[in-house]
């Protein structure tokens, strides 16, 4: 058991005090209902992209009742870009559940927290604390670095092992008389001192006592035993146009853009050069036997996801007659712009060269 007012909890604390200057709305934020919605939109997304949402969310709905007793599809909207979309999904049916089942009342117990859905250790240590001021440590990639390198840990930080011994390391350093502001200070350390590349080792208050620091070790740590291998998937969108009007479906269950609306897709191992999209048996079912005519293909758009590379292209076809297409809707410019997609299609739609000339 290490001694809360070691000298890495001490020397954190004092950073925090003299020197932490990193400002954001949530901070010192003792709501948990604010406390959760930046939580939930910080998971997979870097503070800079996520504080406008945050921002916005709050403002649109100040309240888990209000949020809860949102359509959904105003809060996908409003969540259209941030991507991982199953936490708009979870964030939706934990807002009914609080504001209905348990009338508004935020759970207050680190386990009752971590029940909810799309909530996990990080994300309820992280309410636990900063919002009841409960002794829970978080633990998640800046924490797994900073714990790292100062102690100078090899044992990898993606596996079981790892996962128990940061865990129990970052629970045993916690200080349990102001856990919320030790876990913010810690997380801001990692975020502005010691960080993934370039850490400010020179200004660093620790580095007389950091293993990394000691033995220059700094880049190497912490380590990871699998390194990911990215899948690259290709996506041609076919905009089927007729009378003023495109062809839109709402993605059905389990996947990474579930209820988000798209254009007919075709996948292939590559981009399709024109002669050979129109000879596709699956537009030739579509379109039947009226002419039709390729009028415009767009540039190629690229996503990044953290298991999957994504290019894709848009297609528009223009159509004399009504399409084949089951279980798509007609929609209008107007009501497509008011519909949430994913980020690849959304910056489609975004593109002003595309909006100028659509219809
Ligand atoms: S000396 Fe460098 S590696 Fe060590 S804790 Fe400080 S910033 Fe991190």
């Amino acid at each position: 058991m290490k001694n809360p007012e070691s000298y890495f909890g001490i020397q954190l604390l004092k950073w925090n005090k003299l020197f932490n200057q990193r400002e954001m709305p949530w901070k010192g934020e003792k709501d948990p209902y604010k406390i959760w919605l930046s939580e939930i939109i910080l998971q997979q997304t870097r503070v800079d992209q996520g504080l406008d949402y945050y921002n916005r969310f709050v403002a649109k709905f100040p309240s888990i009742e209000q949020l809860a007793a949102a359509e959904e599809i105003t809060v996908f909207k409003l969540w259209e870009g941030l991507g991982y979309y199953t936490r708009c999904k979870n964030l939706i049916a934990t807002a009914k559940y609080i504001a209905i089942e348990l009338q508004g009342a935020f759970p207050t117990t680190y386990d009752s927290i971590l029940a909810l859905k799309g909530i996990g250790p990080y994300t309820a240590a992280a309410i636990a604390s900063f919002a009841f001021n409960l002794p829970y440590a978080v633990v998640d990639g800046n924490v797994y670095r900073v714990l790292s390198r100062f102690f100078g840990i090899d044992t990898p930080i993606d596996t079981t092992i790892g996962k128990q011994l940061y865990n129990t390391l970052a629970n045993d350093l916690l200080y349990k008389k102001m856990p919320g502001v030790y876990n913010q200070a810690l997380m801001d350390f990692g975020a502005t001192i010691c960080k993934p590349q370039l850490p400010a080792c020179h200004t660093c208050p620790m580095r007389k006592k950091c293993d990394a620091y000691k033995n220059n070790l700094v880049s190497t740590l912490p380590i990871k035993e699998k390194s990911i291998t990215k899948k690259i998937r290709w996506l041609n969108y076919l905009v089927f146009e007729h009378n003023e009007c495109v062809y839109v479906r709402k993605r059905g269950a389990k996947d990474i853009w579930e209820n988000l609306y798209e254009f007919k897709l075709i996948e292939s191992v590559g981009a399709l050069p024109i002669e050979k999209l129109k000879q596709l048996k699956e537009i030739k079912a579509i379109t039947g036997n009226q002419t039709f005519e390729i009028n415009h293909i767009s540039a190629i758009y690229k996503q990044q996801l953290t298991h999957q590379t994504i290019y894709g292209q848009f297609i528009r076809v223009k159509l004399t007659q009504v399409p084949n297409l089951t279980g798509f809707k007609k929609t209008s410019r107007i009501d497509l712009l008011q519909l949430p997609f994913p980020k690849f299609i959304s910056n489609y739609l975004k593109d002003k060269n595309v909006s100028l000339n659509l219809f």
